[in-house]
């Protein structure tokens, strides 16, 4: 019997999932990957403390079960996000912010012990790195008799029984050509599907010392005034590397790093004192300008918009053509929770 091969384009968490679970069935799996680097919106940095800096997913909670039950499957631990001591809110610019004292007994979120890019690193050591290509950016997915043909940037040909698109939907009808063209309601649903936090920027602060929770703050911020809109504690779960990260206001894209970060310190010294200048590295990523991950709407799209649509539960060239990628789930689309579950709902249609 002929083993089924698959090409799954793409190797963010999708991507990966789909590739583990399929080759779990004996299918051939060969996973084209167009950065230098996998794991898409999943990106751990690390600092030059033992501080781990995420710059993409980070947090999971008991909502999302798929998740935890991949990271026991894959032998990975997780940690509560440290939320104790004093919060902050700022309302107005003007006035002091408000402190208030998140309760113990509220749901916690959990990030992974290490940093998110182990998932990563546990799919791909799975699959095998011999089937993942990186540097091979997808141009074109073509169907020729009952096979599909694959071409990269180099125009390379890959040909297999069976392609799984992974890219957010939206990136994948502006970047990716089809031949037969998709189907026109697929297509323009896909440009009003909007990509999670695809306009984000995330930004970190690496410190020697956790100064803030030596004083007593949690190193929440929530903000309605100042350029961090969003902020927590991130230091690493067994305390030996410390951080402060979170988002700023998607407005200051137009900014140049260094005055992000001139904001960003000034912000943080105002809240927490001049600790806040003696800082190691500064972080920062404006996730509207990757190219693998975000491509300009024609339409407004709100966010989560059309996520998890029912089209996209479809397969297209009689079985050989899949659309997944989180934005795709039924569940928790954009999520890393919807990322399991696209790939589950996948890997379900093979046998
Ligand atoms: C800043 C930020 C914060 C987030 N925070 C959280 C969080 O706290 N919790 C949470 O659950 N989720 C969070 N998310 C969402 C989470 O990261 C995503 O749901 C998940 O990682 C999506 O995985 P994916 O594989 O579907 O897509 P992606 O990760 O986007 O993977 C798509 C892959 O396709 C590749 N690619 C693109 N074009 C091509 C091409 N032409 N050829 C080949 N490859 C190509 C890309 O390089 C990428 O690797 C966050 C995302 C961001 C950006």
């Amino acid at each position: 019997m002929n083993i089924p091969k698959v090409i799954v384009i793409g190797a963010g968490l999708n991507g990966l999932t789909c590739g583990y679970l399929l080759q779990k069935k004996g299918i051939h799996v060969t996973l084209l990957e167009a950065n230098t680097r996998i794991g898409g919106r999943i990106e751990t940095r690390n600092g030059t403390t033992n501080a781990t800096i995420e710059m993409g997913a980070t947090w999971f909670s008991k909502l999302h079960p798929h998740l935890f039950q991949l990271l026991d499957e894959l032998e990975l631990s997780y940690f509560k996000q440290h939320t104790q001591g004093i919060s902050l809110f700022e309302t107005m610019s003007f006035v002091p912010p408000q402190k208030f004292e998140i309760s113990e007994f509220e749901e916690p979120s959990f990030r992974i012990k290490g940093g998110t890019q182990k998932l990563i690193e546990k799919l791909a050591e799975r699959i095998g790195n011999d089937n993942i290509k990186t540097q091979t950016k997808v141009i074109a997915v073509n169907e020729v008799g009952n096979q599909m043909e694959v071409l990269d940037q180099n125009e390379t040909v890959y040909i297999a029984d069976c392609v799984i698109t992974t890219l957010p939907p939206n990136l994948m009808v502006n970047t990716l050509s089809f031949n037969p063209p998709l189907p026109e309601k697929l297509v323009s649903l896909a440009k009003k599907t909007h990509t999670w936090m695809g306009e984000s920027i995330k930004f970190a602060v690496e410190y020697a010392t956790p100064f803030w929770k030596e004083n007593n703050y949690s190193g929440t911020l929530f903000s309605q005034a100042s350029i961090i809109t969003e902020m927590y504690d991130h230091s690493t779960f067994d305390n030996t590397g410390y951080a402060l990260k979170g988002f700023l206001n998607g407005s200051t894209s137009i900014l140049s790093l260094e005055e992000r970060k001139t904001k960003v310190i000034t912000q943080l010294e105002k809240l927490f004192g001049s600790d806040a200048k003696n800082y190691i590295t500064y972080n920062e990523k404006v996730w509207r300008d990757e190219p693998l991950t975000f491509s300009n709407y024609d339409h407004l799209v709100m966010a989560h918009e059309n996520n998890g649509h029912q089209l996209y539960q479809n397969s297209f060239l009689n079985n050989k053509l899949y659309i997944s990628g989180s934005e795709t789930a039924l569940q928790h689309p954009g999520y890393m929770e919807g990322a399991i579950v696209a790939a589950k709902n996948i890997a379900s249609q093979f046998s």
